[in-house]
């Protein structure tokens, strides 16, 4: 595999990096100790850094040798970890009882810091590099915090791109696809307030159980009976409450739940048409219905012609063989979409290793871990992103 052999060279030491950060686990927005880390290592290698946005991001800032084109490349990694308790029992298992770096966010910040470590060693590119690491991509969605605290303004880059990796897809593997490729995750939240009563005498009374009860049902129709059955999307309602004891009808019933889906227009309608089904039931039973929608991230959209660029320089790496285009959009969220909403780019899946082997236990498990063997690889992409899409004059 062509990887960049310089990289190679460095392998043994990225892995300590990787496994120190694992050790050392940091929920959003309190990446403390590992954004201290990451900013130290690009000073030490003549990067020029910035700290601050979003509370413990880092960006570091590193021009090419050649003659300036005024090309600004933005490369993201996330620092976070989860709130996870950690079951396995390696000597770099997590020290920080309770948190747990189970979606190889580890492995991302680290493959970041390799490439940056070999670019501003050779800078043999022209324009500038940004290395974004972004703190809370767990929930938290740091990426949009970043960009309302200015991050593209005061690093105006033409494109960016992120990278994950993919348990249960092989090393050397890599996976993308154009245009929507993860949804959007938004939360919603009803309270039907009826009238309470003795629950021998329901009469007098307004049921709120049974009006929150039939706004369940009416809502799978949704996605069922309501959008076109060619589009993805997803109402769950996840949480019910109601009530406090055997013999009284509650005054109130709480539901709260997820949507998910690709498109803004699907996002609009639904939004509308869960308080239309709310609003409907509740006045059939007498009752009155608060609503509650809050968008959380935006569905992740690659550009085409970035999309194409990083499937090029994937195939310098390992192969166009080993290279997937098509891979299948899914209904999980990640937040780099926020900054592909802003600049064109693309976000590829890097196999971390193949079910039952080495890397294959699936993110946010409490036995997952990051395989370090695809370090290189990871690091290699970006480094060649870089040098492709920005190469040296003459
Ligand atoms: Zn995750
Ligand atoms: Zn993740």
């Amino acid at each position: 595999m062509p990887i960049v052999n310089r990289i190679a060279e460095f392998h043994d030491e990225m892995t300590a990096w990787r496994r120190d950060i694992h050790a050392h686990p940091e929920t959003a927005f309190e990446e403390k100790r590992t954004s201290d880390i990451v900013a130290g290592k690009l000073a030490e290698w003549g990067i020029e850094v910035h700290r601050g946005l979003a509370t413990t991001g880092v960006v570091g800032v590193l021009d090419g040798r050649g003659e300036g084109n005024g090309r600004i490349i933005g490369l993201r990694a996330d620092l976070d970890a989860l709130h996870i308790h950690e079951l396995n029992e390696f000597d770099y298992r997590s020290r920080n009882e309770g948190k747990m770096h189970a979606c190889g966010h580890d492995g991302h910040t680290t493959m970041l810091l390799g490439a940056a470590k070999y670019l501003a060693e050779t800078r043999n590119f022209s324009g500038r590099v940004c290395f974004i690491f972004q703190p809370a991509e767990e929930n938290e969605g740091g990426a949009g915090v970043m960009i309302e605290d200015g991050l593209f303004e005061k690093f105006p880059v033409d494109s960016v791109y992120g990278l994950h990796n993919m348990p249960g897809s092989a090393v050397g593997k890599i996976g993308m696809r154009a245009g929507p490729a993860m949804a959007s995750f938004d939360i919603f939240e009803i309270t039907v307030t009826g009238k309470g009563s003795h629950a021998a005498m329901p009469h007098q009374g307004h049921d709120p159980v049974v009006a929150a009860s039939q706004i369940v049902t009416a809502l799978q129709t949704i996605a069922s009976r309501r959008v076109d059955p060619m589009e993805s999307l997803v109402v769950s309602v996840t949480q019910f409450h109601a009530g406090d004891t055997w013999n009284v009808i509650p005054n109130q019933a709480v539901l709260r739940g997820t949507m998910r889906c690709f498109k803004p227009e699907v996002r609009d309608y639904v939004e509308a048409e869960i308080k239309h089904i709310g609003d409907s039931i509740c006045g059939a039973h007498r009752a009155t219905m608060e609503y509650r929608y809050e968008r959380r991230y935006p569905a992740l959209v690659n550009s085409e012609r970035e999309t194409e660029v990083a499937a090029s320089i994937a195939a310098q790496i390992v192969g166009e063989e080993n290279v997937r285009t098509d891979e299948p959009a899914f209904m999980g969220s990640e937040d780099f979409a926020y900054m592909l909403e802003k600049k064109p780019g693309c976000y590829i899946w890097l196999g971390n290793g193949a079910e039952g082997g080495p890397g294959g236990c699936s993110y946010h498990n409490p036995l997952y871990d990051f395989n370090d063997d695809i370090s290189v690889l990871g690091a290699s992409y970006w480094a060649k992103l870089v040098e492709t899409t920005m190469p040296r004059a003459g």
